[in-house]
């Protein structure tokens, strides 16, 4: 007889409908009372009507909409205590223990301390009258469990995050329209992809439109890069490729910890090369449209595998991620991953970028 919720925070990516949608069937089918909470942990604390009972229709054609139907928000307030101590109180009034929450390290190191503030939040609000020693009693553990939603595949402990492969598809649509463009003319186009301090969107993106030169966060050139970058554009001219790519993650830097921009890549190209180079940005269109079917399926699993791991936790258990891991679903420590992802933050903002690889642990 407790319930579930489940929220989307933080920025939004594909899939996060399709986890919703599993995570409330499952729910329902092993009776347990489930509930949306829109606007991420701003509904937790505003409570009323953001927090709303979920039905089975309610999740009915979702599954291939971008985006989030119950809204995200970042939330200052959740950050205080006063605004974690409104939310519990939401949360006992409407019988609510158990939280799935959808977002990226931050959404989710919040809901750690969520769980461990819990019972101390409980104790405030029966000595100050707000809840009854009854209700005090009856719900004093809190459950979570985290799934994570991120286009930028940058979180540690999962082979992929829920939105990178629609991303991935964005971008490969968006280099094989001006592909057959550029083919006709004779051009460089210089592609700036999402992925702040994680390379996996440039590379997979480079490898698969056959770019001819990549910059990433993780993977910092040598000073004289714009020297190696001339030179590979006009070996593969002069081997006949009338079309260059040049794929630029918004995160590039060089080893000094400058930024490279794509604007500075092309500056170099049309000083040196007088070739015909334009820029692309890709902005939110990586984020836009509808999942793809790895999204949507990968979605499902998790999300249904979120349910169950908050239905067979115990006072002991420590909080969980659902992760893919080859292609099985399986829940590993939430603050482990957590901290690991930060340290590869850590790293990268040290310029340790080999560390950052290393500590990411994934090829
Ligand atoms: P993401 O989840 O995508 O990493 P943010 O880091 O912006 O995005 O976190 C989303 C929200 O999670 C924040 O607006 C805040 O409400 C909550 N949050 C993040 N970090 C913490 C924290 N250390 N303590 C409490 N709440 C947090």
């Amino acid at each position: 007889d407790k319930g579930l919720a489940v929220f989307t925070s933080g920025g939004d990516s594909q899939g996060m409908n399709a986890a919703v949608r599993a995570c409330v069937r499952m729910a329902i089918y092993l009776g347990c009372k489930v509930y949306f909470i829109r606007e991420g942990y701003q509904g937790m604390v505003d409570g009323g009507e953001c927090i709303q009972e979920a039905s089975w229709a309610s999740v009915s054609s979702i599954i291939h909409r971008g985006g989030t139907i119950i809204g995200s928000a970042r939330c200052q307030d959740f950050r205080e205590r006063a605004g974690r101590l409104k939310a519990a109180n939401n949360l006992i009034q409407r019988g609510i223990t158990n939280l799935v929450v959808i977002g990226g390290d931050g959404s989710l190191t919040g809901a750690n301390l969520f769980r461990q503030e819990w019972s101390s939040l409980l104790d405030e609000l029966s000595k100050n009258g707000t809840i009854t020693s009854e209700q005090k009693e009856k719900y004093n553990v809190l459950h979570i469990v985290g799934l994570v939603g991120s286009i930028d595949n940058d979180f540690c402990g999962t082979d992929m995050t829920i939105g990178t492969d629609t991303a991935l598809h964005r971008i490969i649509e968006a280099i094989d329209a001006i592909s057959s463009t550029a083919y006709s003319h004779q051009r460089t186009f210089i592609m700036e992809v999402m992925g702040r301090h994680c390379g996996y969107l440039p590379v997979v993106a480079g490898i698969i439109s056959e770019a001819d030169y990549v910059f990433l966060p993780e993977s910092p050139p040598p000073q004289d890069w714009p020297d190696r970058l001339i030179l590979k554009l006009e070996q593969e001219r002069k081997a006949g490729q009338r079309l260059n790519i040049v794929i630029v993650a918004e995160g590039a830097m060089d080893r000094e910890g400058n930024p490279i921009t794509a604007e500075d890549v092309r500056k170099v190209i049309d000083e040196r090369l007088k070739h015909d180079a334009r820029i692309t940005v890709l902005g939110h269109v990586q984020r836009g449209g509808n999942p793809s079917a790895f999204d949507r399926i990968l979605a499902c699993r998790m999300g249904a595998e979120a349910t169950l791991a908050l239905m067979e936790a115990t006072e002991e258990s420590v909080p969980v991620v659902i992760s893919l891991d080859g292609n099985q679903t399986v829940r590993v420590p939430l603050m482990e991953c957590v901290e690991r992802t930060q340290a590869v933050a850590k790293a990268m903002k040290e310029r340790r970028w080999a560390d950052a690889v290393k500590l990411r642990g994934r090829s």
